[in-house]
């Protein structure tokens, strides 16, 4: 694995635990959802240019239906044989309602790190 590979997959991770992308810094959001302004350790600006969060929304939406696909096989498999439409449907009402509200933070900085690695490839 190149080192260029390994800074990338580390600028990934770091976005997907909801730290700086750049420096791996913690507590960037404080008490708000939304991720803006600059980083408190590296300065590194979280405001891309106009649109850079409709990136976070989309990547919002691509982790909420995993996770609630997730939901549907691991209840599937959970009940089977015998599967019912209300302890089914239960866990992904609350799992569909849930996920996009707690994984907001993590869908902006994730989405942030990708928009850096693309940045950063060109
Ligand atoms: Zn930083």
């Amino acid at each position: 694995m190149s080192d260029a590979t390994k800074s990338n997959l580390l600028i990934i991770l770091r976005g997907a635990v909801g730290s700086c992308p750049s420096c791996g810094a913690r507590k960037l959001f404080g008490s708000r959802m939304r991720l803006s302004g600059k980083c408190p350790s590296c300065e590194m600006d979280f405001d891309g240019p106009p649109g850079h969060w409709v990136g976070s929304v989309g990547m919002n939406t691509i982790l909420c239906v995993i996770l609630l696909l997730l939901t549907i096989v691991v209840s599937t498999l959970l009940l089977w044989p015998n599967l019912k439409v209300i302890p089914m449907l239960l866990p992904a009402l609350i799992v569909g309602f849930v996920s996009p509200i707690f994984l907001y933070p993590i869908s902006q900085t994730l989405w942030t790190a990708i928009d850096l690695v693309i940045r950063k490839e060109k």
